[in-house]
């Protein structure tokens, strides 16, 4: 059982910047959720003779040469994620539906991004291009497990907050932060969905949006 996490302070200032509202409140992941990033960030790999070992939610030990197979250090798979996003983030796809799902949503809900996006130059540019796609909600920028920025922004909110995200770490910390919180977790590539497995605390695995907004529209 993870133990509930603390915000961190450049998070809480985000959330305090954000206008003060009692609407119901769905707080959503961008990267594999809104937008793809497992099939980019093969296409990077594969740039660099690099893959996936597994199709697994793990980095560190999972991203090898082509050749032999050996997997690169933690201090490489930093490196390469950030210079992953720095070329990426203006550039990914969206998740089919993830526009219209979101912009449905919105009539009822107020809808806050929560990603841990590496690189603080990166986050205009993400703002952009969400914007360009019809996506034009606040964006807030964490890092490490979720739970903590989740619970401070349910402060004030009617039950329950709706949590979507792909990571499996970041749903754990919300159960363990924000027990009451409807847990949706959203793994846009398939391959990837496959390998997990549905946890207790996941109220629906998913990939797709339509699924995704009828089932929310069901909660109020
Ligand atoms: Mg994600």
């Amino acid at each position: 059982m993870a133990e509930p996490t603390p915000v961190l302070p450049e998070v809480l200032s985000q959330i305090r910047a954000l206008p003060v509202s009692e609407r119901p409140l769905v707080i959503c992941d961008v990267d594999e959720v809104i937008l793809h990033l497992t099939t980019h960030l093969e296409d990077y790999l594969h740039a660099r003779e690099l893959m996936f070992l597994k199709h697994e939610y793990r980095f560190t030990g999972n991203i090898a040469h082509n050749k032999d197979k050996t997997a690169i250090s933690s201090e490489e798979v930093r490196r390469h994620l950030l210079t992953f996003f720095d070329e990426v983030s203006h550039a990914q796809d969206m998740v089919p539906g993830a526009n219209i799902a979101l912009g449905e949503l919105s009539e009822t809900w107020d809808i806050v991004l929560l990603t841990n996006l590496p690189g603080g130059q990166n986050k205009p540019k993400r703002e952009k291009l969400l914007a360009e796609l019809g996506i034009p909600f606040p964006v807030l920028t964490n890092s490490g497990p979720k739970g903590g920025a989740v619970s401070a922004l349910a402060a004030g909110r009617p039950n329950p907050v709706i949590f979507i995200d792909d990571s499996p770490t970041n749903h754990t910390s919300v159960n363990a932060s924000l027990p009451s919180a409807v847990q949706i977790q959203f793994i846009a590539d398939p391959r990837f969905r496959e390998t997990v497995e549905q946890e207790d605390h996941i109220d629906l695995l998913t990939g797709d949006w339509q699924e995704t907004a009828a089932y929310i529209g069901r909660i109020l």
